[in-house]
Parts: structure tokens; sequence; C-alpha cells
């Protein structure tokens, strides 16, 4: 096993991959730029290396920084946590060549998942459900209006390097098509510095349903079953629970199946994500694989009883996978709400300052991944997502209840956060019914911004 460790991230996710470094005995290094000289995660490592100033460009996007941070403090692995340089193949082709275990999937599976049009080919080729759409990538306004000709519409626009929900844009008709293809493609060159374009077809309201997968260097692959991530705010995930009020059974293993094939077909290594969507005729088809921890693995580590952190420093250091697929079982119910630093009222403008006071939910079944303390400082260079509140209850019906309860102890003073939201999200009757889909916050937004006012008008 690994004895020393380095975590190439900020925020909860660094957090939490030093708490299990801890429980694994290795000893976890820490990274911060400037901004972050008194984060938590600096606090929490054995060790931490400055790795430059805020901006995420020159420190914590910054390879030679990191190699030589590792370097200098011998680590002997590296973690990438998600986002920043998680899906970076060139980065885990540097760990390796400077002899340091990169905790991931090879670098020639990030390449070939990386490119969402590609991935889309390959899943294909491999029998694998997908979206309707173009073969491969779609150069020109004039061709995506031919090609939506023959899928018919409506369709929508991606980005291959797309991520975060950015880089996508829907069109209805023939005469919007050529205005959306440019301004997803304007994004995806500022955010991602790639204007390659795919088109799929857009499917109306599906659900977001997406499944775990564990690959380890031995051949073993399984599912850890799915996450329901339908709560989705501008295409980017606000809340999620396992298991999905949306699959039967055999669905479930249908879709099960079809991820592990996925992940065979990329030659997977590590904990991955095969993200689908679903129609309301029970029809799925895969969207993109994610090769990283995901934000909201806790929903299905609180499910399984398993560590995927740990299951992912494993793999790594070449052992096999603890758990047989016919060894994973599902337990109770699980629901996981993101809590960001951004102001809903306010057209969930992001907030930055100290947080003056908080005090964060616990008791029987609540997990807190998160960063803060009360004194912190949330800069403005770095994701709005502050903490993630997880719970655990035998039926969905308790869960929600005990999310509610852990929502109402929450206290985070001195900055805004849409915490009220999603506790208004809990009562909603669709939600209670597990009736909604990825349409569901551009329906019912309005209608809970005016609940959370008069609430505030009748205290
Ligand atoms: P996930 O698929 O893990 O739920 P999201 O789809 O919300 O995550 O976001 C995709 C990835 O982009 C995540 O790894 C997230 O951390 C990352 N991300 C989103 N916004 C930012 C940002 N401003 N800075 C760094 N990483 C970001
Ligand atoms: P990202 O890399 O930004 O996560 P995804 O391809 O995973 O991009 O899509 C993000 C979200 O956009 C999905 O969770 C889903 O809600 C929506 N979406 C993506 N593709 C489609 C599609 N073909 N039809 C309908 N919704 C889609
Ligand atoms: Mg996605």
């Amino acid at each position: 096993m690994f004895k020393r460790l380095l975590i190439a991230n900020r925020g909860e996710i660094a957090v939490r991959i030093i708490r299990c470094c801890r429980e694994m005995e290795i000893e976890p290094v820490a990274v911060y730029s400037t901004a972050d000289r008194e984060a938590l995660h600096v606090q929490l490592a054995s060790q931490a290396v400055c790795i430059g100033p805020p901006k995420a460009a020159d420190s914590y996007l910054n390879m030679p920084n990191l190699l030589e941070a590792a370097r200098a403090t011998g680590c002997d692995a590296v973690h990438p946590g998600f986002g920043f340089l998680s899906e970076n193949s060139e980065f885990a082709r540097l760990c390796t060549e400077c002899g340091l275990r990169f905790v991931g999937p090879p670098a020639s599976v990030i390449d070939a998942m990386g490119n969402k049009a590609a991935a889309r080919r390959l899943m294909k080729a491999h029998g694998v459900p997908v979206v309707p759409g173009s073969e491969g990538r779609v150069d020109t306004a004039e061709e995506a209006v031919r090609l939506a000709e023959q899928l018919g519409y409506p369709v929508l626009v991606k980005a291959a390097a797309g991520g975060g929900g950015r880089g996508m844009r829907r069109a209805y008709s023939a005469d919007e098509l050529p205005a959306a293809f440019r301004t997803a493609q304007a994004e995806a060159l500022s955010c991602f510095g790639d204007g390659e374009m795919y088109l799929e077809k857009l499917i109306v309201n599906p659900r977001h349903i997406e499944f775990q997968i564990l690959a380890d260097s031995h051949g073993h692959v399984v599912h850890l079953g799915e996450r329901d991530c339908s709560i989705q705010r501008k295409n980017q995930k606000l809340m999620e629970e396992a298991p999905s009020k949306a699959l039967t059974p055999s669905l479930r293993e249908a879709m099960g199946q079809a991820a592990v094939e996925a992940a065979r077909a990329a030659g997977y290594q590590s904990a991955g994500t095969v993200e689908f969507v679903l129609d309301g005729q029970g029809h799925f088809y895969f969207i993109e694989m994610n090769t990283r921890i995901q934000v909201e693995h806790p929903v299905t580590e609180m499910v399984t009883g398993l560590d995927l952190i740990r299951e992912q420093i494993r793999i790594a250091a070449g052992q096999p996978l603890s758990v047989k697929q016919e060894e994973v079982r599902l337990h109770g119910h699980a629901i996981e709400c993101r809590i960001n630093a951004e102001d809903p009222a306010a057209d969930f403008r992001p907030g930055a300052g100290t947080v003056s006071f908080l005090h964060l939910p616990g008791g029987c079944g609540v997990r807190v991944d998160s960063a803060l303390y009360t004194g912190c400082t949330l800069s403005p260079f770095y994701d709005s997502m502050i903490a993630k509140v997880i719970v655990h209850a035998p039926t969905r019906l308790e869960a929600i209840r005990r999310m509610r309860r852990a929502l109402e102890e929450l206290v985070v003073e001195g900055v805004a956060t849409n915490a009220e939201l999603a506790h208004l999200i809990l009562y909603h009757p669709d939600y209670i019914k597990g009736a909604y889909d990825t349409g569901f916050i551009g329906q019912h937004l309005d209608e809970l911004l005016k609940w959370s006012a008069a609430g505030k008008e009748n205290p």
C-alpha cells in the first residue's frame, strides 16, 4: 500500500480523501493556493505545500508545481479528486512518468472517454444504447441543421469536451439551431478551450440515472446500483438519491449490465460513473462516462456500506475489489443535498466572504461532507459548493423527513446558500411522490421561490 499520497484538490473532496488516508494509514499531503492558506484541508493533512496564487490555472491546475510538490514530499501516489485535473489525461500520464500512481483510470482510458462524441461511438460499437445523434463531430451550424432534419427536433448541441452542464444548448426548430450551435460552441471554447461539437436528440424531461462502477486491474468489474440525479438546474445536479423511484428491478439489472459493459468496453480501472438519460417509456440511453470520483458518491456509500475512495486507492495500488457483484447489497434509501454559496433569490449569484457562524447537522443517519468551519473564508476563485448533506434511512419517506430536519439544523451565517430551496423541494408533492424529472426545477422554481418569500414575510 502507498506510504504518502498527494491530494491535488481542495475543499470538501480534499478533506474526504484525507479522512480516508488516515483510516488506511497513508500520510495525506495537501496542496494549497495562497487563497487557501487557512483552509481545512491544509489543517487536516500531515503536510501541506503551497502551489501558487489563487487562480486555479496557476495553482490547482499547475501540473509542474503539483508534481514538484509530490516529489519534494516523497509521495508515491496522487489523488486528483473531482473537477480540476481529475479528467486530464496529460496529468495522469505525467504522474505515471514521474513514478507516481495516479488514483484513477489509465491516461488512455481518460482519453477514450474524455471526448464525449468519441465515447458515444465506442459505446454504440459495444451495444450500449446511446441517444440518437451524430456519428461523430459536427463542424458547422449548416451540418447540424442537415442532421437535425433526419433526427427530428428538438435537438441538443453538445460540446465533446463538455462538463458541469456547460457547452450545451437546445434547439426546437431549424430557425433556432444555428444560434444554439454558435452559443454552445463559444461557451465550449471559453470553458474548455475546445470547440468540438456533436448533436443529440433532446430527450424531453428525462430522468438522469447514473450507475457507479468499480473496476480493478485484475479484470473484475462491478456496479453498485444507480443514483437518480434528476433534480438539476441548468443541467447541473442539486440533489441526488439512491435508489431511484423510476427503476424496477429488471430495469436496474439491464442498466447495471449496460454500465458494466460500458466499463469493460473502455478497459476501465478505478471508480467511474456511467450516466444515462431515461425517458418516460423506460428507454435508457448512455450520455457520458465520468472517469473520476463523483460529487454524489456518498449516496452510493450510504446504501452499499462501501468506502469508494478506499476502493479507488486499493485499485490504484493493484489490489483486487473488496466485493463481488453478488455481494453488493443495497440497504435503505439515501439522499444528498448540495449546499452551494449562492442566493436563489438573486438568480443564484455566488457569494464570497467569511462564515461568521456555522452549525452542521448530525445525529442518526446524517453525514456532512464539508470543509467549512466558523471563521473560514470563501474565496470567489473556486466552485460555490461548500457542503454536502447526506442522509440514510430505511425508506425513502423516512430519508426525506430526516433530510428536512437535518437542513433545519444547518446554520451558515455570513453567506447566502441554497439550503432553504432544498428544504422546500423536500415538501413539494411531486418530489415526495418521486414523480420528478430533469424539468422539475425549471417548472417549479418560481413557485418554490414564492414559498420562500412568503415564509419570510410571515415568520
Ligand atoms: P458530478 O458529475 O461529479 O456530479 P458536476 O456534473 O456537478 O459533478 O460537475 C462536473 C465536474 O466539474 C465536477 O467534477 C465538478 O467538481 C467540476 N466543477 C464544476 N464547476 C467547477 C468549478 N467552478 N471549478 C472546478 N471544478 C468544477
Ligand atoms: P456534463 O458533462 O456537463 O455533465 P452531460 O452529457 O452529462 O454533460 O449532460 C448533463 C445533463 O444534461 C444531464 O444530466 C441531463 O439532464 C441533460 N442532458 C444531456 N443530454 C441530454 C439529452 N440528449 N436529452 C435530454 N437531456 C440531456
Ligand atoms: Mg454528466
